[in-house]
């Protein structure tokens, strides 16, 4: 589905990723991890083409994304984003906000629209709270609607960044709960996350970013049991 070629990127002089590469086929669940700063984010915010890349590639579906002729809403549209704050519009009700996208963006009638919303609120146990407003919902059930709001247009990708770190540890396994209900249903996902056992739970694979470089890839079995990077070994001794 996605393949990230050689990709740099600085801010001010300062590289945060320094010739990444990375290959995400379909139904494979990546898992970031590394050290606060070491770049993470910043690659899925090229993914998503809000930051544009210094040098290498990056293909979606075959098709160079980075180039610079590209139309950057047609990418949009495959791709799904979730990140740390729940942005919900406060304004609009859940309902609205999930439907704001398929109806503005892809041109879906509104019934249509609204029934989609509503199987995907069924299917994640929020049916109830369709007509609610974000600041009437619990931190963790509005986390549910922002990924609900991004599966609403039928993305080939979801990226989901830090997406239960602002959350109290009770809520987390709500939001868990339907990140591993998506792997089931097969959808091609890249996170972030600084929980390593969710990590080893749900990753296919699991990629180790150190310093914008990424240093070493493999399944979860490997990367947590047998790193064979000395960098990878002394992170994850940091953290577990
Ligand atoms: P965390 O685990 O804390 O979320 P991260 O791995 O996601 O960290 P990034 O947010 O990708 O890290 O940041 C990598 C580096 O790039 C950091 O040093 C950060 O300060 C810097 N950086 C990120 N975005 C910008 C920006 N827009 N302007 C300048 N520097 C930036
Ligand atoms: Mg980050």
């Amino acid at each position: 589905v996605l393949t990230v070629e050689g990709v740099w990127k600085n801010f001010h002089g300062h590289h945060v990723l320094r010739g990444v590469d990375l290959e995400v086929r379909s139904h494979e669940v990546v898992c970031l991890i590394g050290a606060s700063g070491s770049g993470k984010s910043t690659l899925l915010r090229c993914v998503n083409l809000l930051e544009t890349v210094d040098d290498g590639a990056i293909f979606l579906e075959k098709q160079e994304i980075t180039d610079p002729r590209v139309d950057v809403d047609d990418v949009r549209k495959r791709i799904g984003t979730v990140f740390q704050a729940y942005n919900l519009f406060p304004h609009m009700n859940v309902l609205a906000n999930i439907t704001l996208a398929p109806r503005q963006v892809h041109g879906v009638a509104k019934e249509q629209a609204e029934r989609q919303a509503m199987e995907l609120l069924e299917r994640f146990g929020l049916a109830d709270r369709a007509r609610a407003y974000p600041d009437q919902l619990s931190g963790g059930q509005q986390q549910r609607v922002a990924i609900v709001r991004a599966m609403a247009t039928q993305p080939k990708l979801l990226l989901l960044d830090e997406v239960t770190s602002a959350l109290d540890p009770a809520l987390v396994v709500e939001v868990l709960g339907v990140i591993r209900e998506l792997k089931q249903a097969g959808m091609t996902m890249i996170l972030t996350t600084h929980e390593m056992s969710f990590c080893r739970d749900i990753a296919d694979t699991v990629c180790f970013l150190d310093g914008g470089v990424l240093v070493e890839k493999g399944p979860p079995e490997q990367i947590f049991t047998a790193p064979r990077h000395p960098r990878t070994r002394e992170f994850l001794s940091s953290v577990l």
